[in-house]
């Protein structure tokens, strides 16, 4: 229904303003079918569960620049897509620190609570185990999730087809 409507004649909206601004000025068309009804990931993601409504909103009002008819049919789904459409633009997650903190902890219970040989040995296994788990994920956070992060940055999602794409 609505995606059948031409793009191009919408009203004002958060997509057209970041459109505006973008480095090239070019227009953002997706580029599996070519809607221009696109949005940055980031943008998609910072707007939150409101304003990604707020989106869906925008476009089902989209390319008539008339608000009549197609709200009523927006509210009603915007609830589901709004976990949905989060999901996707959610930057790339950091490397999480916790399990391997946590292995450390549960060796330190090991080897001071319980005791014993193989509990002292279990416990350190569990210690170096947890450190080193530590290290990867901090290095992956320094070394490989910036160059991730900056592709998230640059990438783009369609709300008429749900691809993500990447632009510069
Ligand atoms: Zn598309």
């Amino acid at each position: 229904m609505i995606h059948a409507l031409k793009p191009g004649a919408r009203s004002p909206s958060a997509t057209e303003f970041f459109r505006s601004g973008s480095k090239k000025g070019v227009s953002m068309q997706c580029n599996k079918c070519g809607s221009e009804n696109t949005q940055r990931l980031q943008v998609a993601f910072e707007g939150g569960t409101q304003d990604i409504s707020a989106t869906s909103h925008t476009a089902g009002v989209g390319s008539i620049g008339g608000k009549l008819g197609l709200s009523g049919a927006v509210t009603k789904t915007s609830g589901t897509q709004q976990s949905v459409l989060a999901q996707k633009a959610a930057p790339p997650p950091k490397a999480p620190l916790k399990p391997g903190v946590g292995l450390i902890v549960f060796g330190l219970i090991m080897m001071s609570f319980v005791g014993g040989f193989w509990f002292v040995t279990f416990g350190l296994a569990s210690i170096a185990g947890g450190g080193y788990m530590i290290f990867k994920a901090q290095q992956f956070n320094s070394k490989e999730w910036p160059a991730l992060y900056q592709r998230w940055l640059e990438s783009w999602l369609c709300h008429k087809c749900g691809h993500i794409y990447h632009h510069a």
